[in-house]
């Protein structure tokens, strides 16, 4: 086994993959999705990492946590991620800063994996199991058609639940947003559940009451029916309404959770390219653990299941279209579910390899010049 290896430097880059039509949610929209991918060298190997971020994460990765991680020990990621946490204080470690770090983070663990020539999911201790997943979209420029089509194909893959956007134009068009749910609901059947993410389009007393409504439709799942800033807000949601009430996705630590799963969601999502990668992953569910909360993976589904064997209390994963669609394009290596599940491969790190040429067409460009 090896025993000494040092970080000789990072490489990164931006890759910008557009929509396959319009996509919004019930706040935002959106027509392109940008990746972020680290690399991280020692001796002839390469760890990658990355994160959905603006390209403005790169400035971030090469001017901030570079000269943190350059020369350190390769083979001890968690020591980088305490360091990275450190040299951020005054920058702040949500948003952005967040983002970076979990795109070296994860960079850092693929490396030491390969290193060591074994699977993360072995490195981190957990068994090489298969994990479930959820198919998640259902946009609300969708129309009915093409709504029907990505749920019908999620079904194909046998999985036991979906989920669609809702709270569309911050909460003003409730009838459809019930339409929608009652579109999916009738094309599932009874053995799959219907899921929502509002994305905090509600005020908490409509979220009580469409709450209600989707009680009524049997929804088992009601995301960020207001802002996930709005801790008291999920909390009376939360005690209103017989869905799960769920949030997490912009934790950038264990201290957001510890705050969040006090009172506030049934179950806590958090995205391990924002909340400080596999090192933040795993502290951030230990938190939500303490507190008898289970835990779902927020988007990111290939990067996310080498870390969710070894995860406590880990419910499922989220099968987010747009990430499929991207991670499936960009790496050799990202299988589709069968019977609702994907397997962590049996391969050094994370399995993923990057297709040069698909970063070479994709590379977004940063102020007329590329890196
Ligand atoms: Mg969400």
């Amino acid at each position: 086994m090896r025993t000494e290896a040092v970080v000789e430097g990072l490489r990164v880059t931006a890759c910008t993959f557009s929509t396959d039509g319009p996509e919004a949610d019930g706040t935002v929209s959106w027509d392109s999705t940008t990746v972020v991918i680290v690399e991280a060298q020692s001796s002839g190997c390469v760890g990658t990492g990355w994160t959905f971020a603006p390209a403005a994460v790169e400035n971030i990765v090469i001017g901030l946590l570079e000269p943190v991680v350059q020369g350190r020990d390769a083979l001890a990621p968690v020591a980088a991620h305490t360091a990275m946490r450190v040299a951020s204080r005054n920058a702040g470690t949500a948003g952005l800063v967040g983002m970076a770090i979990s795109a070296v983070d994860i960079a850092l663990w693929d490396l030491c994996a390969r290193l060591h020539y074994v699977p993360v999911t072995r490195l981190l201790g957990g068994p090489l199991s298969e994990v479930e997943v959820y198919g998640s979209g259902g946009f609300t420029t969708y129309d009915q058609e093409r709504l029907d089509e990505q749920v019908s194909n999620w079904l194909g893959f046998g999985v036991r639940a979906v989920k669609i956007k809702i709270g569309e134009s911050w909460g003003h068009r409730v009838g459809r947003d019930l339409d929608r749910v009652r579109q999916v609901r009738e094309l599932v059947g009874g053995d799959v559940e219907v899921f929502t993410d509002a994305n905090g389009g509600y005020d908490v007393g409509q979220a009580r009451r469409v709450g209600s409504e989707l009680d009524e439709l049997g929804v088992t799942w009601f995301e960020e029916p207001v802002s996930s800033d709005d801790l008291d807000g999920l909390a009376v949601v939360r005690s209103a309404v017989r869905a799960d009430v769920v949030a997490g996705e912009y934790a950038d630590g264990p201290s957001y959770v510890e705050r969040m799963v006090r009172r506030s969601v049934d179950c806590l999502q958090i995205d391990v390219t924002r909340c400080g990668g596999y090192t933040g992953w795993l502290r951030c569910a230990a938190v939500a653990h303490a507190r008898g909360v289970e835990v779902s993976g927020h988007c990111a589904p290939y990067l996310t299941l080498p870390v969710a064997p070894a995860t406590p209390g880990l419910r499922h994963l989220e099968y987010f279209h747009d990430h499929v669609r991207i991670a499936r394009t960009l790496f050799d290596g990202a299988p589709v579910p069968v019977a609702g599940r994907l397997a962590p491969r049996q391969l050094p790190g994370h399995g993923l390899t990057l297709r040069r040429s698909v970063v070479d067409e994709h590379r977004a460009s940063r102020g007329g010049r590329t890196r």
